[in-house]
């Protein structure tokens, strides 16, 4: 591939704002480091759990075209996406996930990138009200 050394291999997305991450792990399940190949699609949703080990859940909202009515429809799925310890995702991140084989019972996607991180974090646990 690319004759630069640098330490990850690079999965061939190409994405505006996707950027390398600068920790490295031993996952094998990484699509920088381990030995995932990412083919298929490619989704940008937002986290909305980040409590598993190495997983994380994603909202993908998208729109279907009801031809009845003319108009488009909302849905709203959550795709369930392995996340290697080297990208460091928060809840409410907007992330880049990208389709693979299954690599769990109910995962088939994984985390490239953080494309859009949340200003803070998404739970204000232990906000102190500013002063009025
Ligand atoms: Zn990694």
């Amino acid at each position: 591939m690319s004759s630069s050394s640098a330490k990850f291999r690079n999965p061939g997305i190409v994405y505006p704002g996707l950027n390398p991450p600068d920790r490295t792990c031993n996952d094998d399940k990484c699509p920088w480091h381990g030995h995932v190949k990412v083919r298929g699609k490619l989704i940008v949703g937002k986290v909305v759990k980040a409590k598993m080990k190495n997983t994380v859940s994603i909202l993908h909202e998208y729109l279907v075209w009801v031809g009845k009515y003319k108009r488009y429809e909302r849905r709203r799925r959550k795709i369930h996406a392995h996340c290697p310890p080297c990208i460091p995702v928060k809840e409410g991140d907007d992330v880049l996930i990208g389709e693979t084989r299954p690599l769990a019972k109910s995962v088939a996607f994984v985390v490239l990138g953080i494309i859009k991180s949340s200003p803070q974090s998404s739970i204000p646990q232990h906000s102190t009200p500013a002063s009025m």
